[in-house]
């Protein structure tokens, strides 16, 4: 196993067995239920933006498969305090990067540690699984009830 397959597993394991952020926000302004049908991950993400258009609180529940779990805890972690213009740019960096279409070493970019997800690319199945928290928290952005990894 490389070095980076070993940090992966061992980050993903973290995640999973301590999730960063595992809580609702009972006062949240923006609440999205993500489905991912394929491997049955449920992920709700709560949020709250402040007056000046920062991600002031962001946390996640729900039952899902680690990769699931460890990408909902990696993300809310990483994104709070973030502006939501670089809330948007950070999640199409990710979105691409995880489906293969975007080489982090290839140009700078605004992923960090994110980049422990570039392996999923290799495993179809688990690309909806590491964007699930991903595509929730876009819905939530939206004000959408729920989102779906489908379509
Ligand atoms: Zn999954």
């Amino acid at each position: 196993m490389s070095r980076s397959n070993e940090l992966y597993q061992q980050v993903i394991l973290d995640h999973n067995k301590n999730p960063r952020n595992y809580r609702t926000i009972p006062d949240a302004a923006l609440v999205c239920e993500g489905h991912n049908p394929l491997c049955g991950d449920h992920i709700t993400v709560y949020a709250n933006v402040d007056a000046n258009g920062t991600l002031a609180d962001l946390s996640f529940q729900g039952n899902g498969c680690a990769i699931s779990k460890a990408s909902a805890s990696m993300m809310t972690a990483y994104l709070k305090g973030k502006t939501l213009a670089q809330v948007r740019e950070i999640f199409t960096e990710f979105h691409d990067m995880v489906r293969g279409e975007f080489d982090p070493r290839s140009r700078e970019n605004h992923l960090g540690k994110l980049t422990l997800f570039e392996g999923v690319k290799e495993y179809s199945s688990r690309i909806k699984c590491a964007s699930l928290a991903w595509h929730a928290l876009m819905g939530a952005l939206e004000k959408k009830p729920s989102a779906t990894t489908e379509g």
